[in-house]
């Protein structure tokens, strides 16, 4: 039985990739539950939107291997404000930001709770923590997010299971890329002057990069951070400080 295995979701690409590749490095067993094929880790062709599949992907894995650590970070983005934002739209963007979570948080908690162990990672945004505008169903789930982190925390803080909430500022993954796209196509922008913008409104004057969330990751997971729980991860250049 392989000592550590961490659980990733949305690990093909983007910050989960970077935490897959992290953990890895870090000697973990990675399991992967992502719609989109990857060969790092351990892959599991998983839909998170799916509660049985998750469950059972989960439950098989937990068979086979002592799992440690659960980081819930597939997500999607939707730009738009709450006028132009559809029933369908705000229940798409739930059931994969904030359902996907819960689904994934379930299906590890019974093993966590058996072995007194355990370490829950959410990745929300800094979003969660302050408005921007056009991104009302994303901002909602972010939170939602947060408040999962906080709550988990303190139901299960009794068997030693952490749950914590990291929330990145700008990230440069495909995700951000696609968001900028959108926005350039609906405004008639330029991308590249775009992406210089967002740069600057960071005090760091830069976007940041997916393996820096991952290392805040790793070490949430590791026993360095074993005082922390409940905790909300702020990883944005200062853009919240502001
Ligand atoms: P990416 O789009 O690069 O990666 C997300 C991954 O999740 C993709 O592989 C995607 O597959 C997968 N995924 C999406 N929906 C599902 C689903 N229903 N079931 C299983 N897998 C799914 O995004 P990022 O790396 O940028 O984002 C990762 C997380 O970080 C998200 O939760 C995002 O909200 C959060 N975040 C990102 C920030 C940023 O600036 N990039 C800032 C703050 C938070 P596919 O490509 O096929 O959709």
């Amino acid at each position: 039985m392989t000592k550590h295995t961490c659980i990733v979701t949305g690990g093909s690409s983007g910050i989960g990739l970077s935490i897959v590749k992290t953990f890895l490095e870090r000697g973990y067993h990675v399991c992967n539950l992502d719609q989109k094929n990857s060969d790092m880790g351990e892959f599991y062709q998983c839909d998170v939107t799916n509660h049985q599949q998750v469950q059972s992907i989960v439950t098989s894995i937990a068979k086979k291997y002592q799992v440690s650590t659960l980081v819930s970070n597939a997500g999607i983005h939707f730009s738009a404000s709450i006028e132009n934002t559809s029933e369908a739209d705000l229940q798409r963007v739930f059931d994969i930001n904030v359902k996907g979570a819960y689904s994934a948080i379930q299906a590890v908690l019974p093993t966590m709770k058996q072995q007194k162990n355990g370490s829950i990672i959410l990745i929300s945004s800094d979003q969660a923590l302050v408005g921007k505008r056009n991104s009302f169903a994303y901002n909602l789930s972010k939170a939602a997010l947060a408040s999962m982190a906080k709550t988990t925390a303190l139901d299960f803080a009794s068997y030693n299971i952490r749950a914590n909430a990291v929330c990145p500022g700008t990230i440069e993954t495909p995700l951000y890329h696609h968001a900028i796209n959108n926005y350039c196509e609906r405004s008639g922008a330029n991308a590249d002057e775009v992406h210089l913008e967002e740069a600057s409104l960071q005090p760091l004057n830069r976007l940041g990069q997916p393996e820096e969330v991952a290392a805040l990751v790793a070490f949430l997971a590791s026993d360095d951070a074993k005082f922390i729980t409940g905790s909300l991860q702020v990883i944005d250049g200062g853009y919240t400080a502001q």
